[in-house]
């Protein structure tokens, strides 16, 4: 994933691993940062419901190679949950940048 330093030194760079941080509350946090000047960039955050759901949608995935699967039904269903973790995602990080959480 290509990306610019937008916040800091404007510098492109290539986003090559994603780190993790435990932050309070089973709470993680999910970032990059800036090879240039260590800018740090919030992927996502997840907390214990969330990661829940990331298994469940990848055990939902694994189903798509199965060729007895209904297929129709196993993509409606990853939706379901992807639409569910985004809804999550967007109102922890709301939580989290909101203040209330600290380091
Ligand atoms: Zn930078």
């Amino acid at each position: 994933m290509k990306t610019s330093c937008d916040a800091s030194c404007k510098k492109p760079f290539e986003v090559e691993e994603f780190q993790t941080d435990r932050i309070s509350g089973g709470i993680e946090k999910v970032y990059f940062s800036c090879p240039h000047c260590q800018q740090e960039y919030v992927a996502f955050y997840t907390d214990p419901e969330i990661r829940e759901l990331q298994v469940r949608i990848r055990r939902v995935q694994q189903r798509f190679a199965n060729p007895k699967a209904d297929i129709g039904k196993v993509a409606q269903r990853e939706a379901e949950i992807k639409a569910q973790i985004k809804e999550k995602m967007n109102a922890l990080r709301a939580r989290i940048e909101g203040g209330g959480y600290g380091k």
